[in-house]
């Protein structure tokens, strides 16, 4: 998929809503009685978790898909959310889907993938070597390999989620956003400081591997060392050839605050607790942050739940008390 030259405009996020409104849940957004009681502050949640795949991801990815110029569907390399989305999009939109998987991936996920009703193709023992089939498919039969974040239209696509907000909360004055590749809160942080221009947009990442955090303090896209952590659908690189996100997080967001993973562990566990949501860690991080008081809640703020992909004995083990790192 071509990037196209130039920015990315609010008018793009304006044109991916049109294009993806019918084929995406377009998500509530409600105060937390719980959240706003123990800050003291007007804290309200965007339930993203909610969308269909149980993340955003389903967004942008619809709106590459309907983008594609005249390959015959979409190939990804990826085990979580990314590949979900990927192929749920394409199959929505009549087009093809493969997705790459290594041998190393748990049959639970491979199953979970399979009944999107993509192609799975499980090879080789490693995330490289499912990238590197994935490529030589996309070579073979002219599909479009669909990056995660770092595209326009991925991007546009996330920041639908940022129009929403504004739309449901004109006064927001803070939004808290999960940040791993920064294809979310660009998009959002594009459309909100559009929308809602006195708002703040803060980010937030696990201290494990923080590779836009790392990248931002180095002025440049630098690679992390990846380690296990709650927040699995934040982890991965930023791409040392990345071309948008890195720009627009630099330019647009406000502040990126990191959490350990007993921080990230609490936001999962109020999730349920206070809130009755089943969160994945990297979908808890917004609510996390807070009670860290790693962000102080500036105005109304907005929590962006992100996804609820979690396997059901960790949340289980998290939210009775039983988990420890
Ligand atoms: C992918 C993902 C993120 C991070 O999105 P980026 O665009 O990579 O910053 C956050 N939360 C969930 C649930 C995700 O799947």
């Amino acid at each position: 998929m071509a990037g196209g030259g130039g920015v990315i405009g609010f008018h793009d996020v304006r044109a991916a809503r049109a294009r993806i409104e019918r084929l995406v849940t377009r998500t509530p957004q409600r105060r937390s009685e719980a959240l706003s009681e123990r800050l003291g502050a007007d804290i309200h949640l965007k339930l993203e978790c909610w969308q269909d795949t149980g993340a955003f991801k389903l967004r942008g990815a619809t709106n590459a898909v309907l983008q594609l110029s005249d390959a015959p569907g979409v190939v990804a390399a990826s085990t979580g959310n990314h590949g979900r989305a990927a192929a749920t999009a394409a199959r929505r939109a009549g087009l093809r889907a493969a997705v790459c998987l290594s041998r190393l991936v748990p049959e639970a996920k491979v199953r979970a993938v399979r009944a999107t009703g993509a192609e799975v193709h499980v090879v080789g023992d490693s995330q490289d070597d499912a990238q590197a089939h994935a490529e030589a498919l996309a070579a073979r039969d002219g599909l479009a390999m669909l990056p995660p974040f770092d595209h326009p239209h991925v991007i546009a696509g996330q920041g639908t989620i940022g129009l929403e907000i504004v739309e449901d909360r004109p006064e927001v004055e803070t939004v808290i956003v999960p940040l791993s590749g920064g294809g979310l809160i660009a998009g959002v942080a594009l459309a909100v400081k559009a929308a809602a221009p006195r708002a703040r947009v803060v980010g937030v990442s696990m201290a494990r591997g923080a590779a836009m955090a790392d990248s931002l303090r180095a002025g440049r896209p630098v690679a992390v060392t990846e380690s296990p952590t709650l927040a699995d659908s934040l982890g991965g690189g930023i791409g040392l050839d990345n071309r948008w996100t890195f720009a627009m997080v630099r330019d647009l967001v406000d502040d990126v605050v990191l959490l350990d993973e007993a921080e990230i562990a609490e936001g999962v566990r109020w999730g349920y607790a206070e809130e009755r949501e089943v969160l994945e860690g990297g979908g808890a991080v917004a609510i996390a942050a807070l009670l860290a008081g790693r962000v102080a809640p500036r105005g109304p703020t907005v929590c962006l739940l992100s996804g609820r992909n979690i396997a059901m004995d960790l949340h289980c083990a998290i939210v009775s008390g039983r988990w420890r790192e």
